[in-house]
């Protein structure tokens, strides 16, 4: 597939670091075809992590997620998914090696800066519940 689906998270946003983010993005090659500044509901963010709804973390983590405000965004670009899991680093900021967005900007393993996509069917549904056809390009 060539497309996967992001979020800046409330940690990165409200640090200031959306702007370094989106660089990261773009110098790796990625095109952003939607995007958007939003602020998910408790409800929203349980709606989004739902297969995550067993996790002992899933209240914390819907808790975080809508905490404040997010950036949500398309990315293109080929092998987009697994790209972009190579930017992005291991969940844990420990464990994310040099170089990847988690590396320079995630705070701890729930407060991770960003999300990424891990199928390409998971990217097709996280686009759709932020985007309709209208908002890409
Ligand atoms: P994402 O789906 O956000 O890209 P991921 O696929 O790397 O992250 P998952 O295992 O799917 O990681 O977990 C989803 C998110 O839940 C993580 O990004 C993190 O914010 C949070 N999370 C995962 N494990 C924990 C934990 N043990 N404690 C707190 N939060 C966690």
């Amino acid at each position: 597939g060539n497309r996967t689906f992001t979020m800046i998270k409330p940690d990165a946003f409200e640090a200031g670091h959306s702007g370094d983010i989106i660089k990261m993005i773009e110098e790796a090659g990625f095109r952003i075809v939607a995007g958007k500044v939003t602020q998910l509901s408790a409800e929203l963010a349980g709606k989004f992590y739902e297969v995550h709804q067993e996790r002992p973390f899933y209240g914390e983590l819907c808790e975080f997620m809508s905490s404040g405000p997010i950036i949500a965004m398309i990315l293109e670009k080929d092998n987009a998914v697994e790209d972009f899991r190579t930017l992005i680093g291991a969940t844990n900021p420990a464990e994310a090696a040099e170089g990847t967005i988690r590396k320079r900007f995630a705070k701890s393993l729930g407060e991770n800066a960003v999300h990424g996509s891990d199928s390409d069917e998971n990217a097709t549904i996280e686009g759709n519940f932020f985007f309709t056809q209208f908002d890409e390009v």
